[in-house]
């Protein structure tokens, strides 16, 4: 199928693309990478009369460290200072960055989950965010790390926490007239570990169900904190609240995350049934999941593996 038609416009700058964007209102889309965007106008399923594309603004492409004002260089900074990532950075970019594997190696370990490697030399982190598609990868990723979104409109910036920045099943805080400008990630803790588990019917399909876990351990080696997002089993890109209050408070044994993952799969969720598998069968997957990512995050926070 073929788009309705549409009026183009290929501004030069982020000022120039809000000029755009405030001029036509809910009529305008931002073009991104155009992987969830165009299927969605050959489908119909959007129309926008006025394309606004955002390829050609340069500023909004770069890896950085969070300490710095320029962009990654091999070796720069041992700091373990966070990393920003503008809106238009391709996801494969994301992928292959050192920086991002140094400072944040949970979204590296994630991204060869998404799609297939030619759908990520298209498409960029900040279209995955905006979409916020309950499926992807990255906005789960984005939660688990307690992410910064960067947004800028009319009225000047914003920063959103990535728990404020997701409303709902595609939905963002964004309005029509303003632009996610970066994301930008915390660096890596002490006793801080990560891991991220998915299950796809094939590699690099969208996934039945998935975690993107963060475990924070005190002193005394419990845990502090707890950020666990899910997809593909649920309406909208969110922490999942039960399991992190099992969780938070106690030695992180085996016992405790069986708990955990028990109350994940049970108050958590809500899996849908679909061509692909049944509520209850994604439901399991989310317990097996969940106590999978959990044993890896608490050996990773206790130093016991790595990243
Ligand atoms: P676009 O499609 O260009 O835009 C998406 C939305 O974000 C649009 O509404 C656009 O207006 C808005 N937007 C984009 N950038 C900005 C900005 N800076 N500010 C404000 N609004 C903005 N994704 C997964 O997560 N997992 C998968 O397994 C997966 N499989 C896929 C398989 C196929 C066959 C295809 C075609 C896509 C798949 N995707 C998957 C989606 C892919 O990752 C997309 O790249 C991503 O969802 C959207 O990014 P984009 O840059 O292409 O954004």
């Amino acid at each position: 199928m073929k788009p309705a038609a549409f009026e183009y416009h290929a501004p030069g700058s982020v000022e120039e693309a809000l000029e755009l964007l405030t001029e036509h209102g809910w009529d305008a889309k931002p073009l991104a990478g155009g992987q969830s965007l165009i299927p969605a106008m050959n489908f119909r399923l959007a129309r926008p009369a006025v394309l606004v594309d955002l390829n050609g603004i340069e500023e909004l492409t770069f890896i950085r460290g969070a300490d710095e004002g320029t962009d990654e260089a091999p070796g720069s900074s041992g700091s373990n200072d966070g990393v920003r990532i503008g809106a238009m950075t391709r996801q494969r970019a994301v992928e292959r960055s050192p920086l991002i594997a140094r400072r944040a190696p949970l979204l590296s370990e994630t991204m060869p989950h998404v799609a297939h490697p030619q759908i990520r030399n298209r498409g960029t982190i900040g279209g995955s965010a905006v979409h916020a598609d309950p499926a992807s990868e990255i906005p789960a990723v984005l939660l688990a790390m307690n992410a910064k979104c960067r947004i800028r409109g009319p009225e000047g910036e914003r920063t959103v926490a990535a728990e404020e920045f997701f409303l709902g099943l595609f939905g963002t805080v964004l309005a029509p007239d303003e632009l996610l400008l970066e994301i930008e990630l915390p660096g890596r803790r002490p006793r801080r570990g990560c891991a991220f588990r998915e299950i796809a019917r094939r590699h690099g399909d969208y996934a039945m169900a998935g975690i993107a876990a963060s475990l924070t351990l005190d002193k005394k080696g419990a845990v502090d904190e707890a950020r666990l997002a899910y997809l593909s089993v649920g309406g909208a890109p969110s922490l999942a609240a039960g399991a992190a209050e099992a969780l938070v408070g106690a030695q992180p044994t085996e016992e405790v995350i069986r708990e955990a993952a028990r109350v994940a799969a049970a108050e958590d969720v809500e899996p849908m049934e679909d061509m692909h598998a049944s509520a209850r069968y994604r439901a399991r997957l989310v317990e097996v999941l969940t106590r999978q990512a959990l044993t890896t995050a608490a050996q990773r926070a206790s130093g016991a593996s790595n990243p």
